[in-house]
């Protein structure tokens, strides 16, 4: 007999998450601090999403997505989540850039990138004070037709070295593009610029650990290995319940962590809303998707710490998203985690990742797939000869994740590994209005995208679930 992952579950919650990233964790747990019912269900066998980690024989723990998030995680932690998961995040002091343009160590913050941009490159003191002061006033609310290209044009007219400096680090944590509005740009690099970057002490695993405990502590249900396979609505266009597992467990409301589309049109389905509203989703387009090559050191294998924590690489001109979309891979990010990443540990590991196209490895045939992924760890291992000269010798585990990878364990379309873009949030805001109890909590428009915007989006959609099940609640 299959296991069955929904043992004991109850025929009906006030409220079931679907999907555990960290929208979908921030979420669940609000709801049950609440005292609403809550059902957790997760299709993988752990939970995090894209916040996750695997382990590999050796002893080895490879963190996905844990690379940096802004100081804002640690209110957010200490005020949804607990005092003890806040005070494990640090700040990663060693942040990097080398390219042919520059090369430049940061701690990420508005007076380093003062000086930076004064000293090193010359810009005149009252372009990068207004970039900044402009950059930190922007919000939703604001102008939504300036692109990012034309803000950068506006500051810094004629440079792509400059540009280069502010975008990469944001399009390596969520996918933006000179195209996309300024206020995304201007809202995330704010966070980030706030106070510099910071990290997780005690890897995902630990984190996401301490969430379940907390969850669970909370009295949230928590389901993993079970698959939602649709949400059903009544006539009169409400939240029933949902299928998961072949099982229907009723609910009053549902706030999904799944992609914005699928939730939409595959697992809620076209017929319950409006013409224009199916358009609108139809239409939203997704963000890219990620490649990774995990590399694992022999135990008690050193990295020099001097290599950084953070280090933006490339070998290309200027700041081109084609070229660090491509498959003939010119940029890297690499992340290096040292023992201290967990205390008591003696590995260390780097995590180089490129933003990548879906299509470029969904449609290679299974030779040619194996030898892609051949060829990224190669060309990956030999550009960091250039950081690790021994870095071959050290080597104990090497592996490639690719955009079929994120696809799989996480169900995103295309493997989007930041959700969509702009025009995603207001078809995700709007959801509930065509379906009563009906909501969406997942990485959408760029800025509820990353660690830090899809925490923070859990709470906002929380806050709406809550006064949607008791009307007359106050707010949190
Ligand atoms: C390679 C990479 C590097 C990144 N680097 C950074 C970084 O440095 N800094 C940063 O801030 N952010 C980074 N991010 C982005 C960040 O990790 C994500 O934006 C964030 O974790 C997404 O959270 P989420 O709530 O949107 O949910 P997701 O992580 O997208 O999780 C959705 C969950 O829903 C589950 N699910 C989907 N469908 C179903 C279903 N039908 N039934 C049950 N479960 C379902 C999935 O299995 C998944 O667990 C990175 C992402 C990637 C891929």
């Amino acid at each position: 007999m299959p296991k069955d992952f929904l043992k004991g579950a109850k025929d009906e919650y006030d409220v079931v998450v679907i999907g555990s990233g960290l929208g979908g964790l921030t979420s669940a747990n609000i709801l049950a601090r609440q005292g609403h019912s809550v059902l957790l269900l997760e299709h993988h066998y752990q939970l995090g999403g894209m916040a996750t980690w695997f382990k590999r024989r050796g002893g080895h723990i490879f963190d996905i997505s844990l690379h940096g998030f802004p100081i804002g995680m640690i209110k957010s932690c200490r005020k949804y989540w607990t005092q003890d998961i806040a005070d494990s995040i640090v700040q990663l002091k060693g942040v990097r850039f080398e390219n042919p343009q520059f090369s430049v160590r940061t701690t990420f913050d508005r007076k380093d990138f003062t000086e930076i941009l004064t000293g090193k490159f010359g810009v005149p003191l009252e372009n990068v004070d207004g970039f900044f002061t402009q950059a930190r006033g922007m919000n939703f609310y604001d102008d939504q037709q300036t692109t990012t290209g034309e803000l950068f044009e506006e500051y810094f007219p004629g440079r792509d070295d400059v540009v280069r400096l502010l975008m990469e680090p944001i399009t390596y944590a969520n996918g933006s593009t000179l195209e996309d509005p300024a206020i995304t740009y201007g809202i995330v690099f704010s966070n980030f610029m706030s106070k510099g970057v910071y990290t997780f002490q005690g890897g995902t695993d630990a984190l996401v650990g301490k969430m379940k405990a907390e969850m669970i502590r909370n009295g949230v249900d928590v389901r993993i290995r079970t698959l939602v396979e649709k949400i059903e609505v009544s006539p009169d266009r409400r939240v029933q319940a949902v299928v998961v597992n072949g099982r229907r467990i009723k609910c009053r409301a549902v706030v999904s962590n799944a992609n914005l589309k699928t939730t939409i049109l595959k697992m809620t389905g076209a017929e319950h809303f409006d013409k224009q509203f199916v358009e609108d989703a139809e239409a939203v387009r997704l963000n890219s998707s990620s490649c990774q090559v995990y590399m694992g050191l022999k135990p008690g294998a050193s990295l020099d710490r001097s290599v950084g924590d953070l280090l933006f690489h490339s070998e290309h001109n200027g700041f081109d998203i084609e070229a660090i979309l491509s498959k003939n891979v010119s940029s890297r990010t690499f992340s290096f985690y040292y023992p201290d990443t967990r205390p008591g540990s003696d590995r260390s590991l780097i995590v180089s990742s490129t933003n990548a196209n879906y299509k470029d490895w969904a449609e290679l045939p299974e030779d040619d797939y194996q030898a892609a992924k051949t060829d990224l760890q190669e060309t990956t291992l030999n550009c960091l000869e250039q950081y690790v000269p021994d870095i071959r010798t050290k080597l104990d585990h090497i592996e490639v994740a690719t955009p079929r990878t994120f696809e799989h364990y996480t169900k995103h379309i295309a493997g989007s590994s930041f959700g969509t873009k702009f025009e995603g949030l207001q078809v995700s805001k709007d959801l509930p209005q065509q379906v009563g109890g009906l909501f969406h909590a997942g990485s959408v428009g760029i800025i509820m995208s990353g660690w830090l915007g899809a925490v923070n989006y859990g709470v906002i959609v929380s806050n709406d679930v809550d006064k949607f099940l008791t009307p007359s609640a106050a707010t949190i």
